[in-house]
């Protein structure tokens, strides 16, 4: 009769309503998954597999912000470029793989040794650049130096072996007259290679310009200041 109806109905209707309910949940995860996969490789896409750090494509996309930000708020931003020592010698005695653990250690100084709002990119083998926000020269290089330090101090394990390494740091500050990062990435670089040339295991700064903007002429290889202890 009509009363065995409705209960066939509203069994039914339940067991519907239980199928919706496993059916829902199957996609909830199979959204996760897919949320999680794409997160990955949106990882993968911006950021070097060995060491973690940010790719040189992100780092200059994020570089541009960095300079719209500072130029508009009229705030300091510095880098320095950090490249690992007589890096050939270290493949050559203890072995490529060897060699991906000092890399993959120099990348967890600086991020550790690092603030939140710095960014950390691999940009080369074995060299690496690391834009900071709202930090003047001076403070940039008392980082670079204590990254140096720390380089300097900590022995690499790798396997069996342990050994020493050292790196250079070449540290430039971004002025109104550089357009775009690239022109600050050159001082410092230059300033890196002056490093190199001194002996290697030392900051070297690249001297700020003058009030027109332009580099001090005949500042050699423009570099102020190493430091060195
Ligand atoms: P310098 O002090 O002047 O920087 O000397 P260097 O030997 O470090 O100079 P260079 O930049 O010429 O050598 C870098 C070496 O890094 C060359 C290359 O074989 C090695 N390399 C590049 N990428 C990787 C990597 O991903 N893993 C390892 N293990 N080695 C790499
Ligand atoms: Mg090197
Ligand atoms: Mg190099």
């Amino acid at each position: 009769d009509g009363v065995t109806v409705t209960l066939t109905d509203i069994s039914m209707h339940k067991r519907q309503e239980q199928d919706l309910r496993v059916a829902v949940k199957a996609l909830d995860v199979e959204i996760g998954e897919r949320k999680d996969l794409q997160d990955e490789l949106t990882r993968m896409a911006k950021t070097d597999s060995l060491t973690g750090a940010l790719n040189r494509r992100v780092l200059l996309r994020r570089a541009k912000r960095e300079v719209a930000t500072a130029r508009r708020h009229g705030r300091a931003l510095s880098l320095v470029i950090a490249d690992i020592d007589l890096f050939k010698k270290v493949n050559d005695t203890y072995g490529h793989a060897a060699g991906d653990v000092a890399i993959r250690a120099v990348a967890d100084f600086c991020t550790n040794g690092l603030r939140e709002s710095d960014l950390v990119a691999r940009i080369g083998g074995e060299e690496y650049v690391l834009l900071m926000p709202e930090t003047s020269l001076e403070r940039t290089q008392l980082t670079a130096d204590r990254l140096r330090q720390m380089t300097e101090a900590t022995p690499i394990r790798a396997d069996a072996i342990e050994f020493l390494i050292t790196a250079s740091f070449g540290v430039a500050e971004w002025e109104p007259g550089d357009v775009t990062i690239e022109a600050t990435l050159v001082r410092a670089d230059t300033a890196l290679y002056a490093a190199k040339e001194a002996g290697r295991n030392r900051v070297f700064a690249s001297q700020p310009s003058d009030a027109t903007g332009q580099p001090l002429a005949n500042a050699p290889v423009s570099v102020a200041s190493s430091v060195r202890h």
